[in-house]
């Protein structure tokens, strides 16, 4: 980290971090990591914190079994109980040190919506502007199985680009990725730095969080350092298992950065991130070329589409083994796109009975992935 020059920081922590086994908050260890933030804030940075913990804090005074995540109605009574007493130990640590908490619970839904995802934008700008510290979770206990998240981790990514952040910093039971599970495996080799996450760090993964109480593991990390990398902002997962983490992360460094991708602009880097799509194209070998090369998407490379989508509606572009290499507003609804499958651009008209579009996803409002 860079002390010299000020950043905009997410920080997430997980709820194997917040809560104890006996279903506790583990208030000294949270008291450590709130000091370290109050001191960058101090300095000058401005801090976002992405907090996991709701599930788990509830799922034991509601007496649930499986940490409060056997059914979609257990997590969500489970993190309804939860939240009230994260917030308020969040806000009176912060307290603490004469730094206003406030409150923001998000669904997958607001911050894949593009107007909604702009009004988040804009409320986390304010605080910043404020110099209150935003303690963001989940929206849990509407969230369901369609509109979910599930983990905060992408949600921390996600978060990060609305904020226009520099970096996110991900706290979790493990100091970084390895590539064997350390815990399985022995001789797992740390990996430091990551240039870009491509197939063989995502083969590095593994689905299921070590500690049982959260929901992220390291697949979920990765997703979520794709999405920084993407919007161009710097990720690091680094442990919390001590105290003080952010300060022993400044000191020694150790912990596995992503490094951040060149940054598209705004609309490019909310698509790129974006998990849900109303639809998919698949296209040819040449059209795939052409996308590739930086041109825009054309009837004729066409092969075949799926969904129900609108005009402006993002879809999914992928090859004809079915791998997503874009993604992009459609210019056309499902229908009339069905209709020029494949065909060229001087038969448009004739087919549409309309003056067509220059094309059916135009390069302006395309991300490669
Ligand atoms: N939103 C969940 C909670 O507060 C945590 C999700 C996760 O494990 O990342 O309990």
């Amino acid at each position: 980290m860079n002390a010299a020059k000020r950043e905009t920081i997410v920080v997430k922590v997980g709820s194997s971090l917040l809560v104890g086994e006996d279903g506790q908050a583990r208030r000294a260890w949270l008291k450590t990591l709130v000091a370290d933030i109050a001191k960058r804030h101090q300095a000058g940075d401005k801090v976002i914190i992405v907090s996991s913990g709701s599930i788990a804090l509830g799922a034991r005074k509601l007496g649930l079994d499986h940490g409060g995540r056997a059914s979609l109605a257990d997590a969500q009574a489970a993190a309804s109980v939860g939240q009230i007493a994260l917030s308020s130990l969040w806000s009176e640590l912060l307290a603490e040190h004469q730094i206003a908490a406030a409150q923001m619970l998000l669904t997958l839904d607001d911050l894949e919506d593009r107007k909604r995802y702009l009004n988040a934008t804009a409320t986390l700008e304010k605080l910043l502007e404020h110099r209150a510290i935003a303690v963001i979770n989940e929206n849990d206990s509407v969230a369901t199985d369609e509109i979910r998240f599930g983990d905060n981790d992408r949600l921390a990514a996600r978060v990060a680009q609305a904020a226009g952040a520099d970096r996110v910093l991900l706290l979790s039971d493990i100091d970084g990725l390895y590539d064997r599970r350390p815990d399985v495996e022995t001789h797992g080799q740390f990996i430091g730095i990551v240039e870009s996450v491509d197939d063989s760090i995502l083969a590095m993964a593994d689905g299921s969080s070590s500690s049982g109480l959260g929901s992220g593991g390291m697949t979920s990390k990765l997703e979520a350092a794709k999405i920084a990398n993407l919007a161009g902002i710097e990720l690091s997962i680094i442990s919390g298992r001590e105290e003080h983490p952010l300060e022993r992360y400044a000191l020694t460094n150790v912990g596995t950065l992503f490094k951040a991708g060149d940054g598209a602009n705004a609309r490019k880097s909310w698509l790129g991130g974006r998990l849900t799509s109303a639809g998919t194209i698949t296209i040819d070998a040449g059209a795939v070329a052409a996308l590739q090369s930086g041109g825009s998407l054309l009837a004729a490379g066409i092969i075949t589409i799926d969904g129900q989508f609108e005009r402006s509606d993002v879809i999914e572009i992928n090859d004809a083994d079915g791998l997503t290499i874009a993604r992009g507003l459609a210019e056309y609804d499902a229908l009339d796109c069905a209709k020029i499958i494949g065909r060229r651009s001087s038969e448009l008209e004739a087919l549409l009975g309309y003056a067509p579009r220059s094309a059916v996803v135009h390069r302006n409002q395309m991300v490669l992935v």
